[in-house]
């Protein structure tokens, strides 16, 4: 886990001041940047530099620009992870991180051939979860989160595509962020473990829940999930 880290310093890292504001609305408060945020500035702790409520931050990345205590308000309220994603364009600055629960994270090679990929073997996952009590970064702290259809196997392709997605699997789980605490829309049950956006095959010769093959878009659909996370090739560079 990052070491604990004051927020205003993540704002800071990833936004820098504005001096004259941009003719523009905040995307977050919709009020417009020349007027303050509705927001206060927090207390100060010691060391560190306050932020206040008519500065205006530009991502150092993208460019967007928007109230520094809006952006400052949505990064406290959410795993106070020490990344940043831009409300307009969704960039990531630094490392997002979920809430997935403690759990493993299985690989193994099977010889038979998924239905739309002749040519080569398979990679099998198996995801194990078991229940808990959810931590603070969970929807109700304290209560149990209970882990339905566990162990979750999980098909790839074994061909170079496949052994990519199995990388950044591999780094997204280290990053807790195939999994999360919430309500199963499938199911409707609360505080149950359930997928967090980076869809998975868990039909191997058949596909009668749609999550099956052959689905000739599905590698390239999940690398695109995968980045919406912050995870892509880059990650896997040394
Ligand atoms: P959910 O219903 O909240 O849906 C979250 C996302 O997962 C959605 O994008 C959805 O498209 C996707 N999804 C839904 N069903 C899926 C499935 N069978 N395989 C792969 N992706 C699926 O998520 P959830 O509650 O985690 O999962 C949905 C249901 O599927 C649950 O009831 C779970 O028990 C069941 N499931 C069972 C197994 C098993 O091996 N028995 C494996 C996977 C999922
Ligand atoms: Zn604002
Ligand atoms: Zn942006």
């Amino acid at each position: 886990r990052a070491p604990a880290q004051r927020s205003e310093d993540v704002i800071q890292r990833y936004m820098e001041v504005v001096a004259d504001a941009p003719e523009e609305d905040c995307i977050i408060c919709m009020e417009q940047l020349s007027n303050p945020s509705s927001y206060e500035t927090p207390p100060s702790e010691e060391g560190g530099q306050s932020i206040v409520p008519q500065a205006v931050g530009k991502f150092i990345k993208c460019g967007h620009t928007l109230h520094m205590l809006c952006m400052l308000a949505m990064y406290n309220n959410g795993t106070k992870d020490g990344s940043l994603q831009c409300p307009s364009c969704k960039t990531i600055y630094g490392e997002k991180t979920g809430t997935q629960p403690k759990g493993k994270m299985e690989i193994y090679s099977v010889a038979q051939s998924l239905p739309g990929h002749p040519d080569c073997g398979t990679i099998q996952i198996i995801y194990s979860i078991p229940p808990g009590i959810q931590g603070p970064e969970h929807p109700n702290p304290g209560q149990p989160f209970t882990c339905r259809g566990f162990p979750r196997f999980c098909f790839l392709p074994d061909n170079d595509k496949g052994r990519k997605v199995l990388e950044l699997l591999k780094v997204a789980w280290m990053r807790r962020l195939i999994f999360t605490v919430g309500t199963s829309s499938t199911t409707g049950e609360h505080d149950t473990v359930v997928w967090n956006g980076i869809h998975h095959k868990t039909e191997m010769m058949s596909n009668m829940s749609g999550h099956g093959y052959p689905d000739p878009n599905y590698l390239d659909n999940v690398l695109s999930e995968l980045a919406s996370q912050g995870v892509t090739e880059d990650c896997l560079k040394p």
